[in-house]
């Protein structure tokens, strides 16, 4: 349940993932009515402005196109409830000072019970003083809860990751953290959990026996694009693989949770993830694309360090050591500079047994976690007629049609109500990292010549579906492409 009295302060609120992300889904859950009655918007960064200019940045990615009255009078309530104030991160008394502009706006409650939300939308470079600054000038003693919602990156490997774990720690307890791995927020990832317990159909096929590989694919159109020195520190793997698709991993292959409780859910999601070895290196394909179609290389990026080696392309393949899912390969792939943008999952089922059947396409589960969030099975029907002839058909479940006048919230909307209602289930655990980060952190230290010479990449075409070598990766694990000459049919859905 919601809390009332709850202040949500936004650190580092003049930020690109504050304006982007955090304020319009505060504003998303405000105008739903989902956010508790009396709640206070406080945003705390060191750029100096006044209220005008700071609700003209947190207002202005708000979507109302057609200049709808009714949202643009709930925007003027929004700016109405949230206010600024400006302050450095590392000094305690300007953490006095945000802490007597909250106990003013608290005084004006009815209650005593007073609560607070901090939303740490900052560089990892200054988590450690705020959660410390926090603790000690803002924190609630006594008469109402504190929580504190962290973003990634936690830490580049495993050492780093319990480092600064260790130290957030020692001012914040695992109960009152939230870290967001914004994919578990998704409507397709929630959906998982539905789709793989509340289903017989699906329960029973979903192991060794019926399936024979499993691609989770993230795709991007575009580059760097002048963003290439804070990408070149991370990579791809830290960027999606290590995170985003492990978490989707995770949850797709786990047992079933005894219950829908927050700890049964992330003790599961650990056992599943303890069961992967750390990648093999010959498990991996790098790739970092080049200049085509007059589209820069990666390498043409000024902010680009000469001859970075950083890939932007991987695919990495996983085995889970368990009785359901002993040798079905796992292959996590994820690419910049791409020819579409997309995520999803798709899972190939093993051939149908030979005899009566011949070239005949393998059934495959298709979940798109984006855009166009989609579920298809695509499987072998008879072709329609007097004819004995099967043919690749499907069933399928695309949510704009079937959910026509549902609209899909955003991760962040979703995410900050759950923090906002103390629910777990969706943000990532501790221990949970530090599995995630075992799993990875060999391969990223050669990848980074920690271990001998640093391996180069292959090349790919901006806007090509990534390197020419992906097919033979992929051929190895034992995925087989349709047979050719399927297509959907044409619709207009977009
Ligand atoms: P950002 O814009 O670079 O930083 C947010 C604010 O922090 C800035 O407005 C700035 O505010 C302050 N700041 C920036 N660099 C600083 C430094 N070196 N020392 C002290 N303060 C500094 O970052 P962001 O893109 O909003 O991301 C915030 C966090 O969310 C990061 O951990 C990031 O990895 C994570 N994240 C971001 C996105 C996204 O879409 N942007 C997505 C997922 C996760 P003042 O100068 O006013 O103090
Ligand atoms: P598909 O194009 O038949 O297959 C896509 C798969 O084949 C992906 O794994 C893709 O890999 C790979 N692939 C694509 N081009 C390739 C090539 N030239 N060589 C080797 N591999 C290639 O599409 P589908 O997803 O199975 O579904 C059939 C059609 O239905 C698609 O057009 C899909 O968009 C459509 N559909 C749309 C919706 C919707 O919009 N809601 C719903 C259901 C179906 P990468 O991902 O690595 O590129």
């Amino acid at each position: 349940t919601l809390k009332d009295n709850t202040v949500i302060v936004v650190l580092g609120a003049s930020g690109d993932l504050a304006k982007k992300k955090t304020y319009p889904a505060l504003f998303g859950l405000y105008r739903n009515g989902f956010l508790p009655s009396g709640v206070h918007i406080v945003g705390y960064a060191r750029t100096k402005m006044d209220d005008e200019e700071y609700h003209k940045r947190t207002t202005g990615y708000i979507k109302n196109p057609n200049n709808d009255p009714e949202i643009t009078a709930k925007i003027e309530e929004f700016k109405a409830l949230s206010s600024y104030v400006s302050g450095s991160y590392e000094d305690p008394a300007a953490f006095d000072n945000l802490n007597k502009v909250l106990e003013s706006i608290e005084s004006g409650y009815q209650t005593k019970e007073r609560n607070r939300v901090f939303y740490l939308a900052l560089p990892p470079s200054v988590f450690i003083p705020v959660a410390k600054n926090l603790k000690e000038n803002c924190y609630i003693f006594k008469g109402g809860v504190n929580r504190m919602i962290v973003e990634k990156p936690f830490g580049k490997d495993t050492a780093s990751c319990r480092e600064l774990l260790t130290s957030l720690k020692q001012h914040w307890t695992e109960d009152e953290t939230y870290r967001i791995d914004h994919y578990l927020g998704k409507e397709m990832v929630k959906n998982l959990l539905v789709l793989r317990f509340a289903n017989v159909a699906m329960g029973a096929a979903w192991d060794k026996n019926s399936i024979s590989n499993v691609q989770i694919t993230f795709k991007e159109p575009f580059g760097t694009e002048g963003r290439g020195g804070y990408f070149d520190e991370f990579g791809i793997i830290r960027d999606i693989l290590q995170n985003h698709l492990l978490q989707v991993l995770s949850i797709l292959t786990m047992e079933r949770p005894v219950s829908f409780a927050a700890e049964d859910i992330r003790d599961e999601k650990v056992k599943v993830l303890r069961a992967i070895p750390p990648v093999e290196r010959n498990d991996t394909l790098l790739g970092q694309y080049v200049a085509a179609g007059g589209k820069p290389g990666y390498l043409d990026d000024d902010t680009v360090p000469q001859n970075s080696v950083c890939p932007t392309y991987a695919a990495t393949t996983l085995w889970i050591h368990n009785p359901r899912w002993e040798g079905v390969p796992f292959i996590l792939k994820a690419g910049k500079a791409l020819n579409e943008a997309k995520v999803e999952i798709r899972i190939q089922f093993k051939d149908v047994t030979q005899g009566i059947f011949k070239d005949i396409s393998r059934n495959e589960l298709v979940i798109r976690i984006q855009p166009s969030e989609a579920v298809y099975l695509k499987l072998n029907a008879k072709t329609p007629g007097l004819y004995t002839r099967a043919m690749p058909t499907e069933m399928d479940l695309t949510y704009k049609r079937r959910f026509a006048d549902i609209q899909i919230p955003e991760a962040y909307e979703a995410l900050i109500l759950d923090a906002l209602k103390g629910d777990h289930s969706n943000f990532v655990r501790d221990d949970e990292l530090d599995v995630a980060w075992k799993i990875f952190t060999p391969i990223l230290h050669w990848i980074e010549g920690q271990s001998g010479p640093r391996p180069k990449p292959v090349t790919y075409p901006y806007g090509s579906r990534g390197p020419k070598e992906l097919e033979s990766f992929i051929g190895k694990y034992g995925y087989k492409r349709s047979v050719e000459g399927y297509a959907w049919p044409v619709t207009n859905l977009s």
